[in-house]
């Protein structure tokens, strides 16, 4: 794996590149574990090239989030993506290659604002998406490796790519979970050990909505449930562990993720739910299969 250090670095290489190879792109802020390396695994099977990126990104995090604190562990990150093979180029641009000295150009997805992630962080998804369309400009991938963890920003980046027409594919990679449940993070870290064990709430309440959700489903009279049925019933597995404070629920369309009263049976939805628990902001989502 070759590791470039700085943006003039790596395009020496990139030039390199025969136009006839497949490149896939995986874009992460470090901090690496097995979900990353699952997005990198299935980008190497449908790749010639694998480039990984590196890049902890001020734009996507609000005055009052983690940037300072974010986990940063290069070295380590380095040597798991040597011994997974899955990576070809490990690309960890500096802040000024990315922002540069006068930078004011941003991209914009517009119509989100009411989804609840990005009430929830206002100009999380701006920063994204201009980091991420700087990374393809800079790697000119033919995909794009994203998971599915992040249901909000995959729907986000699919929008982007398609109304600015940046050939590109965005491929989804399903979400990694530790053996009790909860999705792997960066960001799991931080939680005390008792805030770890408590953490598994989560994926719980998601599983009960998701059963609450099949029931439904099976029966033949049934068209549609109501969006306030399901979240009950996540917020009635949440109650059992009080300190986990609810930050939303959200039961939204999988095809735009826009929040969604009714369920259809034959549609689906995803339900994402962010929570603080001690000082750790945490996500999750369940897709909800259609009939
Ligand atoms: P991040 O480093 O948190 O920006 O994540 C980089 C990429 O890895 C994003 O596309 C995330 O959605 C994805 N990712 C993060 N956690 C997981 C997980 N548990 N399983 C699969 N993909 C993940």
């Amino acid at each position: 794996m070759r590791v470039c250090r700085s943006l003039a670095e790596f395009q020496i290489l990139r030039k390199a590149i025969p136009p006839v190879k497949n490149v896939g792109l995986v874009p992460t802020m470090g901090a690496l574990h097995r979900g990353h390396l699952s997005l990198m695994e299935l980008a190497k099977s449908q790749c010639d090239i694998v480039i990984s990126t590196i890049f902890v990104n001020p734009t996507q995090f609000g005055p009052n989030e983690d940037l300072s604190k974010y986990p940063r562990q290069e070295i380590e990150d380095i040597k798991k993506l040597e011994q997974s093979k899955h990576v070809d180029y490990l690309l960890l641009p500096t802040v000024e290659d990315v922002y540069p000295k006068g930078f004011s150009t941003f991209v914009n997805v517009e119509g989100i604002d009411e989804q609840k992630e990005a009430k929830s962080r206002p100009g999380h998804f701006r920063g994204v998406t201009t980091v991420v369309s700087k990374l393809f400009n800079m790697t000119q991938p033919q995909k794009a490796y994203f998971g599915a963890k992040d249901a909000m920003q995959c729907i986000v980046i699919k929008k982007m790519v398609r109304d600015l027409n940046i050939p590109i594919e965005i491929v989804i990679g399903q979400t990694l979970r530790e053996p009790d449940g909860l999705a792997m993070s960066s960001r799991n870290v931080y939680l005390s050990e008792q805030d770890r064990k408590i953490s598994t709430i989560l994926y719980k309440s998601l599983s009960a909505a998701e059963q609450l959700w099949n029931l439904g489903k099976g029966s033949h009279c049934e068209v549609h449930t109501s969006a306030s049925n399901l979240v009950q019933e996540i917020l009635k597995v949440l109650s059992q562990e009080p300190s986990v404070l609810v930050d939303y629920i959200s039961v939204g369309s999988r095809a735009d993720g826009s929040e969604l009263s009714i369920v259809d049976y034959h549609e689906g939805a995803i339900i994402s739910l962010a929570v603080k628990l001690g000082t750790t902001r945490l996500i999750d989502n369940i897709e909800l299969l259609p009939k």
